[in-house]
């Protein structure tokens, strides 16, 4: 199945019937649990960097969440 990426068509061509625009595999690619992207995963979000970590997303603290908590009781 192959989807239009100008108007969003499906049909099985790789050119799109209604506009004439490329269109490409519209399956996900498939997952596998070796993972071969991985090294290009990491490649692309930068993982070795140093600020890489500060990046991911972490609960507020417990004082925050009280504190929200007791703002939504109000
Ligand atoms: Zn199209």
């Amino acid at each position: 199945m192959q989807q239009c990426l100008t108007c969003g068509a499906f049909s099985l061509m790789t050119v799109c019937p209604e506009c004439g625009e490329r269109a490409q595999a519209a399956a996900p690619l498939k997952w596998s649990p070796e993972d071969h992207r991985a090294s290009l995963r990491r490649k692309m979000n930068d993982v070795e960097s140093a600020d890489w970590p500060s990046n991911l997303s972490t609960l507020p603290s417990l004082e925050e969440m009280q504190a929200n908590l007791s703002q939504e009781e109000e």
